[in-house]
């Protein structure tokens, strides 16, 4: 019983904690502008980019979308 109690405990600080969304995402922007103003960030721990407007910076990895 303490096992599946224990179990339990570790699937719902999982599912808090989300360590899928919190990995060590290096992001670096990349010199050049797209076309319509935005700016292209590349993640250089895992190769995913991504385009924001300027002013913002991305805070998740985005390998997951891919
Ligand atoms: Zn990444």
């Amino acid at each position: 019983m303490i096992l599946v109690l224990g179990i339990l405990a570790v699937i719902i600080v999982v599912i808090a904690l989300r360590p899928w969304e919190r990995r060590a995402c290096r992001w670096r922007e990349d010199g050049r502008k797209l076309a319509d103003g935005r700016v292209l960030f590349v993640c250089v721990a895992c190769g995913a980019d991504l385009a924001l407007p300027k002013g913002r910076f991305p805070r998740t990895c985005r390998a997951g979308d891919m």
